[in-house]
């Protein structure tokens, strides 16, 4: 098959389209035609070395397509799927308690195993779920990493309600739009960062009610202003470096800050004093769990929860699409189709 293929790290012209061989599915596996395939900043972070797997290596954590062949008798030829990427191991004490996400001896896809960058892929039976009719498999792809990301940090660390203020940072990307969107669900908030002019509209058409281009205003006054001086009780946070100061700042008493990444640099410091007097919390989060996205899918076949794509690259420009994630000239999803 071909597959883009990771043979060193390095800039996103290491990515090389080429053939690597058929995929041999194990017995418990479904082999899957890809459909689509979602670009992550994980795979920026596995393409530059920064977190480690064996070469050579196919990226691609996300995946949506069609089954070829599987050992589980409810899935059959041709069924549309999308497939959850982590497989934890059922067995260490947090699989025990029910924290799979914290799982240390899980498999997912595209880092542990080939991922989606790929004409096929493989996945374990139990992680191959059905796509409801409303969504296409390019929806359904971009919804396992930035939805349940998304939804874990705000409803399952957050604890976020109705009626709550919540500041989301990088309100451009795909979890800042799945983060808007699963807020507003809940019935709170949405205070949108954007770094451009253009995607401010676009932010408040997934449902901001306030979008603030970081570049152009004092994001801690603005939010001060919207919020009777008082902060917002959730910021979901995930430039790291950069934003840190001010997110906190921007945080009510009492609030939360949740992080979810460091796209833009992994070391921040803080004044202590005014967060512990003020009761606050951070926490740090991650992809969610697959109870979590069978939620996400429901709601997304229902056309609660509505994806936004950016663009659509074909497998060999692999290349281009990480350079337009990494340029951020995106707003929503950036796919890649074989
Ligand atoms: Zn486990």
């Amino acid at each position: 098959m071909k597959a883009v293929v990771l043979e060193q790290f390095g800039p996103p012209e290491v990515l090389k389209y080429g053939d690597v061989g058929d995929l041999k599915p194990k017995q418990d596996e479904v082999l899957i035609k890809v459909v689509a395939a979602g670009v992550n900043r994980v795979d920026v972070w596995i393409r530059t070395g920064k977190y480690k797997v064996q070469l050579p290596h196919v990226l691609g954590v996300d995946v949506a397509g069609e089954v070829v062949s599987s050992p589980a008798p409810q899935l059959k030829e041709g069924d549309r799927v999308v497939v959850f990427p982590d497989m934890p191991c059922g067995r260490c004490r947090f699989c025990m308690s029910g924290r799979f996400q914290l799982c240390p001896n899980g498999s997912r896809l595209g880092s542990s195993r080939w991922g989606g960058y790929a004409e096929f892929v493989t996945a374990p039976a139990q992680t191959v779920i059905p796509v409801p009719g409303g969504l296409s498999l390019e929806e359904a792809a971009a919804l396992p990493v930035n939805y349940c990301t998304a939804w874990h940090a705000l409803i399952t660390d957050a604890g976020i309600g109705p009626g709550m203020k919540v500041l989301v940072v990088g309100g451009s990307s795909g979890v800042g739009i799945a983060a808007t969107q699963i807020a507003c669900l809940c019935g709170a908030e949405v205070i949108s960062i954007v770094g451009d002019d253009w995607k401010e509209e676009r932010a408040y058409r997934v449902g901001a009610s306030l979008v603030l281009n970081r570049k152009k205003t004092s994001v801690v006054e603005e939010v001060m202003k919207a919020t009777a001086g008082e902060g917002v009780e959730i910021v979901l946070e995930m430039a790291g470096t950069p934003f840190w100061e001010q997110a906190l700042q921007c945080l009510a008493p009492g609030g939360t800050l949740v992080t979810v990444g460091a796209t833009a640099g992994d070391i921040v410091s803080f004044n202590v004093r005014p967060f512990y007097r003020k009761y606050q919390r951070i926490i740090g989060s991650g992809m969610g769990t697959q109870s979590e996205f069978l939620k996400v899918l429901e709601l997304a076949g229902k056309g609660r929860l509505r994806p936004v794509i950016d663009k659509i690259f074909s497998l060999r420009e692999a290349t281009e699409a990480h350079r337009r994630l990494e340029a951020g000239e995106h707003f929503g999803k950036i796919l890649l189709r074989p």
